[in-house]
């Protein structure tokens, strides 16, 4: 009798502690979730694309770049529509404004997939929190 009442008060003990340790985590990610959140939410133009150097020849015959000094780096930008993926050229004097946005876009896109990996987080420690502090009635 006497050892079955400590061990019911040491599974207590250690639930609580697992309900401590499950809501210090929920707070961390939550934390870090709103953080993540408000730096998208500023309304700055996004670019869709991924932004790269490009190098050509010209075609002219008697140009440095028959001798491999290529023309460039122009700036382009590698777009997947429904599945095929596009070059597209930026013109040069678009060429600050769109890598900015377009580095802005991969920023975006980074920490999308960090707040739904915490989404999913938040919900297994929601899960487990449930099934610790379930009880069936009566
Ligand atoms: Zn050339």
């Amino acid at each position: 009798m006497f050892f079955s009442i400590i061990y019911i008060r040491f599974i207590a003990m250690d639930t609580g502690k697992e309900i401590k340790s499950i809501i210090k985590a929920l707070s961390n990610l939550n934390r870090q979730r709103t953080t993540y959140i408000f730096s998208l939410v500023h309304g700055k133009p996004l670019v869709h694309g991924l932004p790269h150097n490009v190098f050509r020849r010209c075609g002219k015959n008697n140009c440095k770049c028959k001798r491999g000094l290529l023309h460039g780096p122009y700036l382009a930008l590698s777009v997947n529509k429904s599945g095929k993926k596009k070059i597209v050229m930026v013109k040069k004097n678009d060429r600050d404004t769109v890598l900015k946005e377009a580095k802005r876009y991969q920023y975006y896109q980074k920490k999308l997939v960090q707040i739904r990996k915490i989404n999913r987080e938040t919900d297994k420690l929601l899960e487990k929190l449930k099934a610790i502090t379930i009880k069936n009635y009566p």
